[in-house]
Order: structure tokens, then C-alpha cells, then sequence
């Protein structure tokens, strides 16, 4: 039996980047998933047929996590269609950068509307799922999993991102406190703080050669991350084997949270 199998998973955001990857590996690993769109109805299709002919079950809902309404119609399409939710990844998430001193309300307004607001939403959304459903016995220890998307500007401050790097922080205190709260109804909240991985919303970071150099020398392993690494954890987070992990927040960046600047200073 694959490890998540009998199991339904939504994630936000996952017509492309970090979330597609994620989307695709639940899948492989026997998760019924949703693929959750905002804009790209195509794509969504596209990431749903790619499942399907794989021999995964997939269907594709849009939603603006923003939106109260639309996340409780997210949740209740996907109970419609596959009966239970037992994994949720929030992670559909925006940067709408400016310096501070030119940043508009309308700029922080829908960062932290997306970023925070709607991790909240959805995170609401799927606790009070994974209570009426309790523990399936048979299919997970846990009577759900929830994943947030977090970044390492949860804990590195970042010039020219102000609402994004508070989103990222607010994410976090938020993931541990549901953790706390949720842990003795065994439901698992955990987040990712990933770094620089390769997708377009960082693609001024890593489109040039000379981006991609001094993007570099903050990344002590010396290499962009792909969505892949986070799917793989991502996969981890939401099985069993993780069972005894509840919020916490696992960096993988590789290693752009030590302080690479201090390598050879201080
Ligand atoms: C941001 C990327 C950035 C990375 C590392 C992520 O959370 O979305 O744009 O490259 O953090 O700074």
C-alpha cells in the first residue's frame, strides 16, 4: 500500500512552482488531491491530466484563498468529490515588492491577505474538517495534517519585501500556536520555510548569470533548490512517519539560514 493512500490532500496554489511539485508528489505517493487555481484554469488542467495519466485521481478546484467564501467551497467541492480532507498544504502565497517608503496599503493588503490571511482561512477550513472526521483507523495515525508554506523570511528580514517577510513571520506564530492547540485532537501542523528554489516568482534572482552568482553566495551548499526538495518533505510531513513532528518548521535552503556571510567574517 502506498503511503498515502485512502487519503485526500488540497493544495493551494498548485498549477505551478513549489505547489505543482508538491500536488504531484502526494499523488504519486496515493494521495486523492485537488489541484487549488486562482488565475490559471489551464494549467490546473493540465497538472490534473498529467495525474490522472499516471494512474492518480486528481480534480481541479479555483479558489482565492483570500476569500472566505471560496475556501469554504474549496472544502466543500472536495468532500463532495472525494468524501474526506486528511492533508491540506497551504501554500498558495505572492510577492508584490516595493521599498517601504513606496509600498501601497493595496501592496500589503493582498500580501498579507494571501500569505497569512488565507493560510488562516484554510487552515480553519481544515481543522474543523479533520475534527468531524477524527482518526480514520487504518489510514493515518493523525486525524489530519496540515502543512503551511513558510519561506526563511520567516526569520531573515528582507529589504524591499516588508509585507511579504511579515507574512512569512506571521505564518509561523500562527503554524505553532494551531499546533499547539490542534496537537491533543491529533491533528499534525507543520510548516516548510523554504529558501531560493527555482520558480518564477524568484526569477529575477536566478535569470542571469550574474543573479544567479550573487544569489549564490548566500546559499552555502551552492545550489538553487528545486520544487522537488519541497515536495519530498512535503510528502514526509503529511505520512505517518513524521508522527511524532508537530510544529515545527523545517527549513531546507540549503543552508541559507546560517548566516553565510559570517563564513569567512565576523
Ligand atoms: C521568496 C523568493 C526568495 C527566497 C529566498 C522565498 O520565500 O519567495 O523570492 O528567492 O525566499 O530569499
Amino acid at each position: 500500500m502506498k503511503k498515502l493512500e485512502k487519503q485526500t490532500a488540497i493544495v493551494t496554489g498548485s498549477s505551478s512552482g513549489i505547489g505543482l511539485a508538491v500536488v504531484k508528489a502526494l499523488a504519486e505517493a496515493g494521495a486523492k488531491v485537488v489541484v487549488n487555481y486562482y488565475s490559471s484554469e489551464e494549467d490546473a488542467a493540465k497538472v490534473v491530466d498529467e495525474i490522472k495519466a499516471k494512474g492518480g485521481e486528481a480534480i481541479a478546484i479555483k479558489a482565492d484563498v483570500s476569500d472566505e467564501a471560496d475556501v469554504e467551497n474549496l472544502f466543500s467541492k472536495t468532500v463532495e468529490a472525494f468524501e474526506t480532507v486528511d492533508i491540506v498544504v497551504a501554500n498558495a502565497g505572492m510577492q508584490k515588492d516595493a521599498a517601504f517608503i513606496d509600498m501601497t496599503l493595496e501592496d500589503w493588503n493582498r500580501v498579507i491577505g494571501v500569505n497569512l490571511t488565507g493560510q488562516f482561512l484554510c487552515a480553519r477550513s481544515a481543522v474543523r474538517q479533520f475534527v468531524k472526521q477524527g482518526v480514520r483507523e487504518g489510514v493515518s495515525c493523525a486525524a489530519g495534517k496540515l502543512i503551511c508554506m513558510s519561506s526563511v523570511h520567516e526569520v531573515i528580514p528582507w529589504a524591499g519585501h516588508v509585507n511579504y517577510a511579515a507574512s512569512k513571520g506571521g505564518v509561523n506564530l500562527m503554524m505553532q500556536s494551531i499546533a499547539q492547540e490542534m496537537a491533543p485532537q491529533k491533528i499534525r501542523v507543520n510548516s516548510i520555510a523554504p529558501g531560493a528554489i527555482k520558480t518564477t516568482i524568484n526569477k529575477s534572482a536566478w535569470g542571469n548569470p550574474e543573479a544567479l552568482k550573487k544569489l549564490l553566495e548566500l546559499i552555502p551548499a551552492g545550489r538553487i533548490g528545486i520544487p522537488e526538495d519541497i515536495a519530498k518533505a512535503a510528502v514526509w510531513l503529511a505520512s505517518d512517519d513524521s508522527d511524532y513532528v508537530q510544529g515545527t518548521q523545517l527549513f531546507i535552503d540549503g543552508g541559507m539560514t546560517l548566516y553565510p556571510g559570517f563564513a569567512e567574517n565576523g
